[in-house]
């Protein structure tokens, strides 16, 4: 699994961050961050849930 996330069109809802934070973090302005592009397979469920529950779709699972 690849990880990757579009700053600009990203909310700043957090909602990612605060269902995965092992992957998901924030930057200074508030924008997602990625921490982990290439998480575990324990991780991969909650990765795929997070981007379907993104208000703007900024998440990319690959
Ligand atoms: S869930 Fe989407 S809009 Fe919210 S912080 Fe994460 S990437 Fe940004």
């Amino acid at each position: 699994m690849r990880v990757s996330a579009d700053k600009e069109t990203c909310a700043v809802s957090s909602l990612c961050v605060y269902r995965v934070p092992e992957v998901f973090d924030q930057d200074d302005d508030g924008a997602v961050e990625i921490l982990d592009t290439e998480p575990p397979s324990s991780l991969h469920e909650a990765v795929r849930s997070a981007a379907r529950s993104c208000p703007t779709q900024s998440i990319r699972v690959e």
